[in-house]
């Protein structure tokens, strides 16, 4: 539904950040259009999407940027952080490698954005549990330590998926009000 006759009070810009490949752009798509495609193209150029939610009574508008095929180090630019209220970072739970990567790519987030920034840890592709290479209880670990949310989703399975960006929404909408 088209919300331009609809009076917004918040804009939330949340930006996706991790290795490529872990299923940023599915979340995303679940997200915003409930969609999901198992041959996904690498994001070209960079994009945003909205979703306009209820939250106490107030609509948010979220604002969700998904990184254009930058996911090397270094390589997300400035822009792409400036005036994110929140983060979702994203591993692949069948890949440990993209879950070793985000203590780098947490260090890249606080270098760049605010420093209110709410941030959850998002353990992507629950649904491939016998390929699992990251255990709960790691990942569980790492993000009490460093004060993040933490949950694991399938964008395939559409598990968690709302549950993650209304954490941080939410979380958002308390701190502003
Ligand atoms: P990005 O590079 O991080 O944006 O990753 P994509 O969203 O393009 O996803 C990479 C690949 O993983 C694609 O083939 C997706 O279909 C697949 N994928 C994404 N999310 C899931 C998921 O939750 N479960 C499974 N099984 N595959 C997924
Ligand atoms: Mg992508």
């Amino acid at each position: 539904a088209s919300d331009a006759n609809q009076k917004i009070d918040y804009v939330f810009k949340v930006v996706l950040i991790g290795d490529s490949a872990v299923g940023k752009s599915q979340i995303l798509a679940r997200f915003a259009r409930d969609e999901f495609s198992l041959d996904s193209k690498a994001t070209i150029g960079v994009e945003f999407q909205t979703r306009t939610l209820v939250i106490q009574h107030k609509s948010v508008k979220a604002q969700i940027w998904d990184t254009a095929g930058q996911e090397r180090y270094r390589a997300v630019t400035s822009a792409y952080y400036r005036g994110a209220v929140g983060a979702m970072l994203v591993y692949d739970i069948t890949k440990r490698q993209t879950f070793d990567h985000i203590p780098r790519w947490l260090e890249e987030l606080r270098g760049h954005a605010d420093k209110n920034i709410v941030i959850i840890l998002i353990g992507n592709k629950s649904d491939l549990e016998d390929q699992r290479a990251v255990p709960t209880e790691d990942a569980k670990e790492f993000a009490q330590k460093e004060g993040l949310f933490f949950l694991e989703t399938s964008a395939l399975q559409a598990t968690n998926v709302e549950t993650a960006f209304l954490t941080v929404l939410t979380e958002i909408f308390n701190i502003v009000n």
